[in-house]
């Protein structure tokens, strides 16, 4: 495939994309091709006017009275309602607060408790840090509790004990993009006596994910990536309605009790998700989250996930047609229907090349140690601006672009 034919084939597939009108609910910043929407979305345009009203009425004006005029206090749940579809969830069961790393911990210790008897938390090796982290605090927190380590390449089915309280996996993979199959797995893992915790933060808004159909028990997951919710967007939280009211969590706060303003001295979870719920709901960025997600409402999912399918394969083929010969690895499954919505290449000089890509407005992220990563939200990419990103990305390694020492220079984020 030449560029001539890369191009006619980009104007073709967007000429046919039924969800193209989607991209004019987003704020695109003019000349860029943004291939980050899997690290920070981009902002949907009607998010800077409802932060507008919730600063100027509802904070400025409506002050205390704004919890229950304003629906301030029922944000979490009323925000989860919108991503449960999203990730197969039901009416009621998504709690929305605090991080990812917040919800890993509450819902980490909430398996061990489900699980009495059982200390072993299985954590793959792999997966994105914090993950793993949480884990090793909690680990440290609670006596007798350990974390074995699911290496690459081994199956649950392998690993699981009989002191295996709970497995912590992520859906989709955040390097190398490789998407589990999450019914087998809640499958191996139960015939173990263990729960399976999900983390989706590259799956929701992406692939394909069916909580309550693929027989899960735990979720997590951010809202700031596929979901467009904002720099720093509170996270979210899902445990299977029919463990729920056992569910105890350690982060008992005073909004996730039955009755906040009884203010009784013991702690009694709320019914439900809202347990889940510790502390003040961040209202600015629930408020900013539930107006991104109010995109969601009439979206066909399907049609929205095998449109990120064809777009990472449309890229792959253009970047090993146009930049053959230069020694880039392809890091994730060629075969779609196992791959979430971003291509990996590994080169070992990446992180120069993705710098050099920036300077000509193409952004995309890097993971160490050699990691080039580029992400495909299908809800505003058009086909033509993969096809320019692979273009540049070619011009790049033909002509040593990359070499200079101010592609070198790393900041605190790559
Ligand atoms: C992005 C991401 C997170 C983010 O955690 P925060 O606490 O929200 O910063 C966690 N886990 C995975 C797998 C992620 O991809």
């Amino acid at each position: 495939m030449d560029q001539r034919e890369l191009l006619a084939r980009a104007a073709h597939l967007d000429a046919g994309d039924a969800l193209a009108p989607l991209r004019e609910a987003f704020h695109m910043p003019e000349g860029m091709v943004y291939l980050d929407g899997n690290s920070l979305g981009l902002m949907p345009k009607a998010v800077p006017a409802r932060l507008q009203a919730v600063a100027h009425q509802e904070w400025s004006e409506g002050l205390i009275r704004s919890w229950s005029n304003a629906g301030w206090f029922d944000l979490p749940m009323a925000v989860g309602d919108r991503i449960a579809p999203v990730i197969g969830a039901g009416p009621g069961e998504v709690a929305v607060g605090d991080s990812t790393s917040v919800n890993l911990f509450k819902c980490l210790a909430a398996a061990l408790h489900l699980r009495p008897g059982r200390t072993v938390i299985l954590a793959e090796a792999n997966n994105f840090p914090t993950d793993i982290y949480m884990a090793q605090g909690l680990a440290a927190l609670v006596p007798g509790v350990r974390i074995e380590f699911l290496e690459e390449g081994q199956t649950v089915a392998q690993r699981v004990h009989d002191q295996v309280a709970v497995v912590l996996l992520s859906h989709v993979d955040y390097r190398t993009a490789v998407v589990r199959d999450m019914e087998r797995i809640n499958r191996e893992a139960r015939a173990g006596g263990a729960l399976v915790l999900w983390d989706l933060s590259h799956t929701a808004g992406a692939v394909h994910c069916d909580l309550r159909g693929s027989g899960s028990d735990l979720a997590v997951g951010c809202t700031y990536k596929y979901l467009n919710g904002g720099p720093g967007a509170p996270a979210y939280c899902w445990i299977r309605a029919e463990l729920m009211e056992q569910v105890r969590q350690p982060l008992a706060g005073w909004m996730g009790h039955a009755a906040p303003f009884g203010f009784p001295r013991d702690y009694a979870p709320a019914p439900g998700a809202r347990r889940m719920v510790c502390g003040t709901p961040q209202v600015l960025s629930l408020s900013a989250l539930d107006e991104a997600l109010k995109i969601w409402g009439g979206v066909d999912l399907a049609a929205l996930f095998a449109k990120s399918r064809v777009m990472t394969d449309f890229f792959i083929e253009a970047v090993e047609a146009l930049c053959a010969g230069h020694g880039l690895q392809l890091r994730v499954p060629r075969d779609a229907a196992a791959r979430g919505s971003h291509v990996s290449f590994d080169l070992p000089q990446g992180f120069e090349v993705m710098q050099a890509l920036a300077a000509r407005g193409v952004i995309g992220d890097f993971r160490a140690p050699a990691t080039m990563r580029f992400g495909f939200a299908p809800m505003y990419l058009r086909f033509a601006d993969v096809a320019r990103a692979a273009v540049l990305l070619r011009d790049i390694v033909d002509t040593r672009e990359w070499d200079q020492p101010r592609f070198r220079v790393r900041g605190k984020v790559t």
